[in-house]
């Protein structure tokens, strides 16, 4: 079924619940049913935005264009090995509700990235990732339809060219496919990754580690350390964490000997954006609606009533403190759809 809106709220698609409307809604159960959307827009030269659960969007405006909301629901096996088995789930499906039933089959690979807001069809673009574990471990096959022409095609996984909370999807292909299925390779004989401090100290809770307490352990951990966005409006981390040059490492090193940071390379190293935003006085701070979570600085949060732009702007200064304190520029890892 194809329903078409116009000036549709979208306060209840965002996870900041902003007011924002969108100039045409379009939402479609079928893949047919998108590519036939996909015929009626291609020609209007208005931008076009696909909108999963909005967990990863800040809208500072309304958006003066074509919502697409593909609503395709189902998964379904595509093929079986000894080892493995091949699951293709539609863009539509609730993320957890995927990983809930992955795991409660005893397929292993996805249980690590319990709790993820969102839905299928967005964990390839940014390449997903917690505790560990990205997206991109277990994707097989992406299926997508071009917005240009309503051809449909398939990326394997090398296509998709994955990286940190990247793809193909936010760099050369931005804004040019619909996903309508993602395909994952889950084991049969899963192996737990619990590399984690804190997973292993929550698991000591379980009196066995398997697919089922992983998850459940790390549900407990995020629901202790995030804000639910039910609660307060927020998009999860809203910048990624930066890797940077040996030289402007030590560089920090040199004044704070105790900077956190994961190595990447031999001439590459990751701070975490959280201990840079703490660093810089940023923890728990708060301007009028907008503020950051007290325990997770990483986490910029809507209190209520916030505009799309006041969060922006509360973003950008949070960015100018830290590269000028610090001499690192932050990305936004959450879309600024303006
Ligand atoms: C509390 C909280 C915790 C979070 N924790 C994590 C985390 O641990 N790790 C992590 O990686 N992310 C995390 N996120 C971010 C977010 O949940 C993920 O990025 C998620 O994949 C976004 O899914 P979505 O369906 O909400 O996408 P949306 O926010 O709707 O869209 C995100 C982007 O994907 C595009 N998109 C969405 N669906 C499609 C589609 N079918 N086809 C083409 N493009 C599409 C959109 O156009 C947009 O560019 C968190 C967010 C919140 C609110």
């Amino acid at each position: 079924m194809i329903i078409i809106e116009e000036c549709y709220s979208l306060k209840s698609y965002n996870t900041f619940g902003l007011p924002a409307r969108a100039r045409f809604f379009a939402e479609a159960g079928t893949v047919e049913d998108l590519r036939t959307i996909v015929n009626v827009f291609c020609n209007d030269p208005k931008p076009k935005l696909i909108l999963g659960g909005g967990s990863n969007l800040l809208f500072t405006d309304d958006f003066d264009g074509v919502v697409i909301f593909p609503d395709l629901k189902g998964n379904e096996i595509i093929s079986q090995t000894p080892d493995d088995v091949y699951v293709k789930a539609y863009a539509g499906e609730n993320w957890d509700n995927f990983v809930a039933y992955c795991v409660s089959q005893n397929w292993g690979g996805l249980e690590n990235l319990s709790l993820i807001p969102g839905n299928v069809g967005a964990c390839p673009i940014q390449n997903i990732g917690a505790y560990g574990v990205e997206a991109k471990d277990c994707i097989d096959k992406v299926d997508v339809i071009n917005l240009k022409n309503g051809e449909i095609r398939q990326f394997t996984n090398a296509e998709c060219k994955f990286g940190y909370r990247d793809s193909i999807f936010k760099r050369e292909a931005k804004d040019q496919y619909i996903v309508t299925a993602v395909t994952f390779k889950l084991s049969k004989h899963p192996v737990c990754q619990t590399k984690y401090a804190d997973v292993n100290e929550e698991l000591k809770k379980f009196p066995e580690v398997n697919l089922a307490s992983i998850r459940q352990a790390i549900i407990n951990i995020r629901e202790r350390k995030l804000p639910a966005p039910e609660k307060f409006g927020n998009a999860g981390s809203f910048f990624k964490n930066p890797v940077v040059s040996m030289n402007i490492f030590n560089n920090i090193k040199a004044e704070y000997p105790n900077v956190p940071s994961y190595p990447v390379n031999e001439h590459n190293i990751k701070i975490p954006a959280a201990w840079l935003i703490q660093t810089c006085g940023w923890k728990g701070k708060r301007e009028g609606n907008v503020g950051t979570h007290e325990t997770q600085p990483l986490v910029i949060i809507n209190y209520g009533g916030a505009t799309g732009s006041e969060i922006f702007g509360f973003a950008q200064k949070i960015q100018q403190s830290v590269l000028s304190q610090m001499g690192i520029e932050l990305e936004m890892e959450v879309n600024i759809i303006s």
